[in-house]
């Protein structure tokens, strides 16, 4: 086989259907965000699909912590968890993060992609004939621990109570069953509910595992996400978050049992054979969760800024998925305009915002998913829309309103 030959064939192939990813190469400037220097565009832009949804990954709090712990104990952690990488820092958080959800304990993963990956893969192949049923649209994460577990899947129609009702009925009661879900979707920002799926986990004596990666920090009263909103994090078997969204920093983790943490440490290769979190790293990790423990500020300004490029979006009738969480996905539906938009975007209105294409998201849903923080300006909101406006113009796109799916 020529190798070289069958890498750029399906690169071309990629390219053709424009689902060829190209990154802009940013440098984000302290103190600035969401403007950000851009190496392959104009100089500066505006960032609008960070996931540094509150700005805390430029928190004065977070840096000076991260900036101390630098200095007073070095750059790695300088080994796994167990050899030599624990330190007190990775304490310190692990028992934040155990607060923050109201868990007997929490445990530390190099990313939230690795906690997922880690601790479905755990849970589903260590516990005896284990069934995993598993939302359709779980991040991918999700899909491939349960994958690696070899656990017999069983996928649920995304959000519908009926269908997963029907499945956990059609297995035995005597069968270990993991339901793993969501709590606010990536790309359509929808909401899963919570306490009817914790319902059904009662009564077919299921666990719950919930992904709460695009609210922790965003959501309830200390940020504990939208299982804390609603009071029902002592409903759930496991909670999992990333540190590299709302807290601005980089990591991901589980809250639970001390009895569960315990035993995704000792048997989950994915914590186990990997070195740990740099200590800086989670320093800034939890002076981010502190702050948004104590200040509800960010959390408020942030729903005002999101409520306000919804309600632009709406008097110039820019079709965006209707959801009641942060996210704003702006349908495109079609792969090389949603490119060509994004390109433009960038280099004639300096605003950046990636194209999510297939197979992020289905074929003909393709769109650009725009993400307010606090710190966008009045002024931002303005720039944005009426650039999206000559856009769509440009584009001779629709002028409808795409319902929640
Ligand atoms: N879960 C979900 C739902 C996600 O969207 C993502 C990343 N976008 C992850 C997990 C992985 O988190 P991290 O970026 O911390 O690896």
């Amino acid at each position: 086989m020529n190798y070289e030959k069958f890498f750029n064939e399906q690169l071309l192939a990629l390219k053709d259907d424009g689902n060829y990813r190209e990154f802009s190469e940013l440098e984000r400037l302290r103190g600035r965000f969401p403007s950000a220097k851009c190496y392959n565009g104009p100089s500066e832009v505006t960032i609008w699909c960070s996931n540094d949804y509150l700005g805390m990954g430029q928190h004065p709090s977070v840096l000076q912590a991260m900036h101390e712990t630098l200095d007073s104990t070095g750059a790695g952690a300088g080994g796994t968890r167990n050899i030599s990488g624990t330190t007190h820092a990775h304490s310190i958080l692990e028992a934040e993060l155990a607060d923050l959800h109201g868990k007997e304990n929490a445990l530390l993963f190099t990313s939230g992609y690795v906690s997922n990956w880690a601790a479905l893969s755990t849970l589903a192949a260590k516990i005896p004939d284990c069934v995993v049923l598993t939302d359709q649209l779980n991040h991918a994460s999700m899909i491939e621990g349960i994958r690696h577990s070899r656990a017999t899947k069983i996928i649920w129609k995304h959000n519908d109570l009926d269908d997963l009702e029907t499945k956990l009925a059609s297995l035995p009661s005597s069968v270990p069953k993991l339901i793993a879900f969501e709590s606010v979707y990536s790309m359509d920002g929808d909401i899963a509910p919570i306490a009817e799926i914790c319902d059904l986990a009662d009564k077919y004596n299921a666990m719950t595992y919930l992904d709460e990666v695009h609210a922790v920090g965003l959501y309830g009263p200390r940020g504990g996400g939208i299982a804390e909103r609603e009071g029902l994090m002592n409903r759930l078997t496991v909670i999992e978050g990333t540190l590299g969204k709302a807290f601005g920093v980089m990591g991901g983790y589980i809250a639970a049992s001390a009895a569960l943490c315990d035993f995704v440490r000792s048997f989950a290769s994915g914590f186990i054979f990997t070195t740990a979190l740099p200590p800086a790293v989670a320093a800034g990790a939890t002076a981010a969760i502190q702050h948004l423990k104590a200040s509800a500020l960010e959390r408020s300004e942030h729903q005002v800024r999101v409520k306000q490029v919804r309600d632009a979006l709406d008097t110039i009738g820019l079709p965006h998925i209707s959801n009641p969480s942060h996210i704003i996905p702006v349908v495109v539906g079609n792969p090389v305009k949603c490119k060509y938009i994004s390109d433009v975007l960038l280099k004639e209105y300096g605003i950046y915002i990636q194209p999510i294409n297939y197979p992020t998201v289905p074929k003909g849903t393709e769109r650009l998913r725009i993400t307010p923080s606090p710190l966008h300006t009045a002024d931002d909101v303005e720039r944005l829309v009426s650039a999206l406006e000559d856009l769509w113009m440009q584009c001779d796109l629709m002028r409808t309103s795409v319902a929640a799916q």
